[in-house]
């Protein structure tokens, strides 16, 4: 097939053919170098050849056809426009080979400069350059290194051996000492190591040469380095890569001569400015390699005050036309100015708010356009609090930076020690080889969370990250000892208490105390910085965007939490109601016992009194949420935990019985609760006895529930408050178990409110498959719909959720199968497919149904767009992501025209 379509496909363009917005086709650096062309900017003259051909070449491993001639044409252009034709002997037109995806891969693929060299035109290129030969062989030696590195797997240590060895001789460490003799010498030396590792001679046709070489950076698309930067930056693995073949300008000519890179605005602050560095009679490579110092690019007006006023009015021009601040690299060849690259520059989180600020301000861009261009991932780094690291502290290891924030404190190995310590008011790391579910606790009352083992997807990281709680995983030095409560790492032993501090951005671990500073970001959100007022530049910029997300967002955004307290802060971080209060935790701790009572009740009686019991005390947890809520709905779900949760471990309880039964104690009490959790052993609990299964068999229990709720938000009330009670019943799969729980919770609510004016909504969770398959039916008995897309991806995928990402997601991550974890960002195609079937069919039953989600994807950025889409109501998400999730919901309510954001 593709013979005909390919002959008749344009793979090549020079750079007046393309422009800025085509960067699909020609990668990000050919389309910028074809603006700037457009834009009559000094650039080198060239022409790019596309990621179809590179997509091409991939797949069948061959040039497509029609490639060849069309470089064969815009070459001939090329020379014709340089009057000099590629490696001519006399007087050699030489070009570089560049890679260029449609996102830059900084460093990850490949170049070959000086591509047109040989043993003949290094003279001619001499006598051009005005007889300077050390600069001809210094080129050659070059073109000899990248090329066979590069094109032909020469391992690079060689090269850089041999030119030790003549730096040895010649007892210098400066490459500049070494004269054309000496380089001569090298170009031998490197000829020969080429010949003896490709079994061939180094190729002297100069057209062989360049098709080598757009062939090696085809091939550097897919280099171990490049695929696992794309896995690590989400960049798809299918896009190709460009190749832009260039006239070479040097910028080792001589003193007049050098090359350098700059920023528009400091990429690190946002500040405004010039930034960047220079390095004289250099060329680029020499920069990133670090043979010298560079100055910094202030010091160019000294040097060439017409080259540095000339870039400085086209860094304005570049700024001005992108609307954004750009990056670039230059090279003045004998004082005349070309430009290599541009690009809308990479920025730290901070920067990015603040430049977003000052484009508003400078009239460039528009408060949408600004929205555009931040992120919720950004927005979430900067509410974690960071090491002030103002003097070296030096780190003893380094894991995966897994969940962002830095923390310091003592170090405990179990969850108990962590709870404890916590609670006298002392600041702890949890140290585990790896984390599980019983862990949380400790999790909870830790600072920071630290693992020997895991990945990005471990249990530690994902929980700690859903709790915007600071956690380095995977640190495989440290050498953990739970039983002996101790660490070592190289010759250092921790133990318990000593103090460790953890970086969950970079991975590193110090020893000792690192200074935490507060993120400024979360002070603002807590109303402790006026940002009116304030003089700090990143807190106005995210109040100005914050602002204007809230005005733009379709989408309500409420939080789940469970607490007074977490209740409270999620209100102070713009959370518009609760979508989710779990009310398991409450009969957890000094309650534990009276759930048990119930769950083991022998009589109707026995169970009543229980139940008796619990009730003021659900009534003044709901109390107090609605208190701190007052006026904003509150989604209280019913109690929803697998059984065993409440009940002791079979094994523990066996033991003891067994023991007391040898002493001759009386057991009858222990008796009877073995036998109830014999009972109740479930193989595969998360699919067992819960949610409303647990309230259909258990009498009273969600009764009890229903009462406190109704109960609680009359006396919120009476107070002269506002309560908002909206009741969520977890885990339907059928409109029956709704039906059935909805009588008898209306029966009681009706009892309860009475004539004072409480509104109570009855819904229902869509967390089973079945429930969203069915969800025409079951919205006849629901007045909203909140999608549990934990539980939802868990049963959709068939994964338990506790288990797999620990087993196996770092090979489906590996293979590819997914990008991401689905319980991290929602699987649209399939758990979504779900979601869009439930909402379609859930409103054509009941027009005007409530949707909301309230799994973890609620605070997820790109989950967030996904539910706005299929138009949802509101999402539901942890307090410390509420902000994320409003940023990204105005987000995705606007649409621009402008560039991606990554
Ligand atoms: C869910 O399943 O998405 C949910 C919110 O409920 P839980 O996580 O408590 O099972
Ligand atoms: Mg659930």
């Amino acid at each position: 097939m593709a013979a005909h379509d390919s002959v008749e496909r344009k793979y090549v363009y020079d750079f007046a053919e393309g422009n800025k917005d085509l960067k699909d086709l020609l990668g990000g650096k050919g389309a910028n170098l074809a603006e700037m062309t457009n834009l009559g900017l000094p650039v080198p003259p060239g022409f790019t050849i596309t990621t179809e051909a590179c997509k091409a070449y991939l797949t069948t491993g061959r040039e497509p056809d029609g490639l060849a001639a069309q470089i064969e044409a815009h070459l001939e252009s090329l020379e014709r426009e340089m009057g000099r034709r590629l490696g001519d002997p006399d007087d050699p037109l030489l070009v570089s080979v560049r890679s260029g995806a449609k996102f830059s891969m900084p460093g990850m693929m490949e170049t070959v400069l000086n591509v047109g060299l040989n043993d003949r035109s290094v003279v001619g290129l001499s006598a051009q350059a005005g007889r300077n030969d050390r600069f001809a062989w210094d080129s050659y030696r070059r073109l000899i290194q990248m090329f066979g590195k590069t094109v032909c797997e020469v391992p690079g240590e060689e090269f850089e051996h041999a030119l030790d060895e003549i730096k040895r001789a010649k007892g210098t460490h400066n490459d500049l000492d070494l004269d054309a003799d000496d380089l001569r010498g090298l170009v031998d030396a490197y000829k020969k190591i080429f010949a003896k590792h490709t079994g061939r001679e180094f190729p002297q046709e100069p057209r062989e040469q360049l098709d080598l070489a757009i062939r090696a950076v085809f091939d550097s698309w897919n280099a171990e380095r490049a695929v696992l930067y794309r896995r690590q930056e989400r960049i798809p693995a299918d896009l190709g890569t460009a190749v832009n073949v260039v006239a070479m300008v040097f910028g080792n000519l001589g003193p007049d001569s050098g090359t350098g890179v700059a920023f528009t605005r400091d990429p690190g602050s946002g500040a405004q400015g010039i930034y960047g560095d220079y390095l004289a009679n250099a060329q680029g490579e020499d920069v990133v390699a670090g043979i010298r110092n560079t100055v910094p690019l202030q010091e160019l007006e000294q040097l060439d005050k017409t080259s540095y006023d000339q870039l400085l009015g086209i860094m304005a021009r570049l700024e001005e036309h992108y609307k954004d601040l750009c990056d670039i690299e230059f090279t003045i060849e004998r004082g005349k100015l070309w430009m290599l690259q541009t690009r809308v520059g990479k920025r730290t989180a901070a920067a990015a708010f603040v430049i977003a600020g000052q484009l508003v301000d400078e009239g460039l861009i528009d408060l949408d356009e600004a929205l555009h261009r931040v992120n919720g991932a950004q927005l979430a780094q900067l509410m974690f609090p960071r090491f002030q690291l103002d003097h070296e502290f030096e780190a003893v290891a380094k894991g995966i930076g897994a969940s962002p924030g830095a923390a310091s404190g003592k170090v405990v190995f179990t969850s108990a020690r962590a709870v404890e310590l916590a609670a006298e008011g002392e600041a702890v790391i949890l140290v585990r080889r790896e984390t599980n579910p019983d862990d949380l606790n400790g999790m909870i009352a830790a600072k920071g969370i630290l693992t020997s083992r895991g990945g990005k997807t471990s249990h530690a990281a994902v929980v700690a990250r859903g709790m915007g709680k600071t956690c380095v995983s995977g640190a495989d030095e440290l050498d953990v000892n739970v039983p002996a409560k101790r660490f070592t790492v190289g010759d250092h032993v921790v133990n318990e208490g000593d103090v460790v501090s953890i970086d969950g951005t970079t991975g590193k671990v110090y020893l000792g105390e690192v200074p935490v500073m507060p993120s400024e970001v979360v002070q603002y959100f807590e109303g402790e910085l006026d940002p009116e007022t304030t003089d700090d530049a990143l807190v106005r910029a995210v109040h100005r965007i914050m602002t204007h997300a809230d005005a733009a967002r379709r989408l309500r955004v409420r939080t789940n939490a469970d607490t007074g307290a977490d209740a409270a802060r999620a209100r102070r971080f713009g959370a518009e109601g609760i979508g989710l209060c779990r009310t398991e935790h409450m009969f957890l701790g000094d309650r534990r016992e009276l759930v048990e009572r119930l769950i083991l009740a022998s009589g109707e009686r026995e169970r009543e009194d229980a139940l008796a019991a619990l009730l003021p005390l659900q009534r003044a947890d709901f109390i107090e949420i609605f208190r701190e809520m007052d006026g904003l709905p509150v989604t209280v779900r019913l109690i929803d935990p697998p059984l065993h949760e409440f009940l002791p471990p079979l094994e523990q309880l066996a033991v003891n019985v067994a023991v007391a039964q040898e002493r001759g104690e009386d057991v009858a009490k222990e008796e009877a609760l073995l036998a109830a959790v014999r009972r109740m052993h479930e193989e595969n609990p998360m699919l067992g006895l819960r949610g409303v299964r647990l309230g259909l068999v258990i009498p009273g229990l969600f009764a009890m529930q229903v009462r406190a709720i109704a109960e609680a938000a009359v006396a919120v009330v009476r107070d002269g408050g506002t309560a908002c009670p909206e009741i969520m019943v977890p885990l339907v799969g059928a409109v029956q178990e709704l039906e059935t729980v909805r009588a008898e919770a209306e029966r009681i609510i009706a009892e309860v409110v009475g004539d004072s004016g409480v509104e109570v909504l009855i819904g229902t969770m869509i967390e089973v498959p079945r429930a969203a398959l069915t969800a025409g039916q079951i919205a006849e008995a629901a007045e909203f719909f909140s999608f549990g897309t934990n539980d939802l991806t868990q049963m959709g995928w068939g994964f338990s959720r506790d288990d797999v990402e620990g087993a196996f997601f770092w090979r489906y991550l590996e293979l590819g199968i997914f990008g991401i974890s689905p319980f991290e960002s929602i699987d649209t195609d399939g758990v979504g497919r779900l979601i869009r079937i439930a909402a379609e069919e859930g409103r054509a039953a009941r027009p005007g149904l409530k949707l909301g989600v309230c799994g973890e994807h609620g605070g997820d950025p790109d989950s967030v767009h996904f539910f706005h889409s299929v138009g949802l109501d509101y999402v539901s998400c942890s307090p410390f992501r509420v902000p994320v999730a409003r940023l990204e919901a105005g987000r995705a309510a606007i649409t621009t025209t402008g560039s991606d954001s990554r």
